[in-house]
């Protein structure tokens, strides 16, 4: 597969001091040297290396930056093509200045994601891989960092293709005594592929048990914070902003109806649904209030129900209770400051055990516990994933959920005594979709639409 060579800047455009313009492909070098200047040409040094020179417009002769230039020569390079990658000052008319160059010398504007594309392509990397170089583009902490360097380091890959390899000597055995059936194993052989479709099961199993915690870890979870006017919303949404770095989002297509924003509590990246409803002024009627929450409520992972410790406990606040039961809760009992006349044995009840957690908003007092508490929620199951694979793609979650159906489906037929051959088809119909995840058989048009979600310049 003969490939052009492909330019693009892939430094975020504007702020920083420096930007890097990336050039990959058969002629990339030679491009570089048709408009660079330094000790030695670019095609004459070693691979690898970082050369120091100027940037020169081949038409008029002038200076147009000083730059630093890495040579890398194929296949140990990032897209396993020759590349360039030229470091220059961060102004963006000079880094554009310098694109213009490149592209003036015969390299085409690369399209989003094509630097991993070819990676992909070439054999550099898989389709796991370069979703984690994605996720990793995306991340909101970093945690979320962590668990997508580990897919692009393959750790996801490699489990992958365990099971893979269980499935592939099951379907070798079968094919051994389909051809042999004098030895009469087939008793044998239907304890065996028992014995492997239950482990791959399990592995299947093992690695969908991170995928809550992986999805959320990936796009946030969604919270809402739900009370009746004034128990103190906003004051509450306020603390969260101002005590966690907020996280800014880019992702294309997310416009929703319900405003949100982002904020990392220990670890855990809340998405705040609906937070454009608290920020209002209090002057909706009581039931609208009720309504609405209802609504955002469906939409929610966790909920924060934030109740007022200077006031009894309203019809209103057991509604909430109602609309909010069966989702991860929090109770707040806010404005602790004050005294109290709410019934908390009754809020116990109404709570069961869902962790209830006292608040003076008023006086910054309670919020550490409260968010202990989400953390709690989120992590505490111990179900932290001990090597940080998590799997966190909505794409690789319903391909693992397919392999295990088919999966089942060859345990249910070797339950009945099915023929082996029938057994197979079930066998590598699952060890196809395994394959999907890492990238293996996926159609051409996948593979263009799951590129083309990336940034510039990677
Ligand atoms: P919301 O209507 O639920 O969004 O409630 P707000 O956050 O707007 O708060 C309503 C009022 O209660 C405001 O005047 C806040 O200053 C006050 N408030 C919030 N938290 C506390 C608290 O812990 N103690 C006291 N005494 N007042 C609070
Ligand atoms: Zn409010």
């Amino acid at each position: 597969m003969e490939m052009d060579t492909i330019a693009a800047i892939s430094t975020p455009m504007g702020e920083g001091a420096i930007a890097i313009i990336r050039v990959s492909g058969e002629d990339a070098i030679q491009i570089g040297d048709n408009i660079y200047k330094g000790k030695k040409k670019l095609t004459e040094v070693e691979s690898h290396t970082i050369n120091y020179g100027h940037i020169i417009d081949p038409m008029s002769g002038d200076i147009i930056e000083e730059v630093m230039v890495s040579v890398l020569l194929a296949p140990r390079t990032f897209t396993k093509e020759n590349m360039i990658e030229i470091n220059c000052h961060g102004g963006l008319v000079s880094v554009n200045k310098i694109l213009q160059l490149v592209l003036g010398q015969g390299a085409r504007l690369a399209e989003p994601g094509e630097f991993t594309k070819r990676a992909f392509l070439n054999g550099r990397i898989d389709l796991s891989q370069a979703e984690g170089v994605m996720d990793l583009i995306r991340a909101k902490t970093d945690k979320a960092m962590n668990v997508a360097m580990s897919q692009i380091e393959g750790k996801l890959s490699i489990r992958i293709q365990k099971l893979r390899q269980e499935l592939l000597e099951t379907v070798a055995h079968v094919e051994v005594n389909i051809d042999y059936p004098e030895y009469d194993a087939e008793e044998m052989t239907l304890g065996i592929l028992k014995e492997k479709a239950e482990i791959v099961n399990k592995g299947i199993d093992k690695l969908l048990a991170t995928a809550q915690q992986g999805k959320i870890l990936r796009e946030g979870l969604s919270t809402v914070i739900i009370g009746r006017p004034n128990v103190g919303k906003s004051s509450l949404l306020n603390s969260l902003v101002h005590d966690n770095k907020a996280i800014v989002t880019d992702i294309p297509g997310t416009t929703r109806d319900v405003i949100e924003e982002y904020v990392n509590v220990r670890g855990v990246p809340l998405r705040l649904l609906d937070t454009a409803g608290i920020r209002e002024t209090e002057d909706i009627v009581e039931k609208l209030g009720v309504e609405r929450s209802r609504k955002v409520v469906l939409d929610s992972e966790l909920v924060l129900l934030v109740l007022n410790n200077n006031e009894e406990l309203t019809s209103a606040d057991e509604e909430l209770f109602q609309i909010s039961d069966g989702r991860d809760r929090i109770i707040i009992i806010n404005k602790t400051d004050l005294p109290q006349k709410i019934n908390l044995n009754l809020v116990k009840e109404l709570a069961i055990d869902q962790p209830i957690v006292t608040t003076s908003l008023l006086k910054d007092e309670g919020v550490d516990e409260l968010e202990e508490a989400i953390k709690q929620l989120f992590f505490g199951g111990g179900l932290e994933s001990e090597d940080l694979t998590y799997v966190s793609n909505s794409r690789h979650i319903s391909l693992l959920n397919q392999a295990k159906t088919a999966v089942n489906d060859a345990l249910g037929a070797i339950e009945v005594g099915m023929p082996v051959d029938v057994i197979q088809i079930d066998i590598t119909k699952a060890w196809e979709l395994l394959g999907e995840v890492i990238g293996d058989s996926v159609h051409e048009s996948l593979i263009d639409q799951l590129f083309s979600q990336f940034c510039l310049g990677k």
